[in-house]
């Protein structure tokens, strides 16, 4: 069984995330979206309320599950028996960040990742972006998938 982890905060997702989802549900029999869990960090949903965004975007689709973990996203996809780490670039700046990780996936825990270029109209969309619109009361129904307009 080809399985998945795609990591994330997912604070919330966006039309990004369903982007890269979407393009790599042919790749695999199953991928885990998996909200990692930070106690130090602070975000602007709530756990449950991501998770329920996340599964009302996919619902229907038996190839995806929808969770949260905490600690090390290795040790997480270790548990799962998922072989991959799937993530998306959108930049050379994402690339950066993910080059020292995915090494270190690979050479400590045996774990491959996966990444896929975003398409090109979704490579300006962040959550971030989406959380500052948010705070400031604008409109960030194009970024984000129809449920949560
Ligand atoms: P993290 O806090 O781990 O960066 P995010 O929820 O921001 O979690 O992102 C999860 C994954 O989705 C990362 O691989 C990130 O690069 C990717 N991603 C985020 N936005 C986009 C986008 N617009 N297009 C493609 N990939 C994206």
């Amino acid at each position: 069984m080809r399985k998945a982890v795609f990591p994330g905060s997912f604070d919330p997702i966006t039309l990004g995330h369903i982007n890269i989802i979407e393009r790599a549900l042919p790749l695999f029999d199953e991928i885990i979206i998996a909200i990692g869990v930070n106690a130090a960090k602070n975000y602007m949903w709530p756990l449950d309320e991501r998770i329920a965004k996340i599964k009302a975007a996919f619902s229907g689709n038996s190839k995806i599950k929808v969770t949260s973990y905490q600690g090390l996203t290795a040790d997480f996809c270790k548990a799962e028996e998922a072989q991959w780490i799937l993530r998306g670039l959108r930049n050379t700046a994402d690339f950066s960040y993910e080059q020292t990780i995915a090494q270190a996936n690979e050479k400590v825990n045996g774990i491959e990742s996966l990444f896929l270029i975003c398409s090109p109209e979704y490579a300006y969309i962040s959550s971030s972006i989406v959380r500052d619109l948010a705070r400031n009361g604008g409109d960030y129904s194009l970024l984000v998938p129809n449920n949560m307009k």
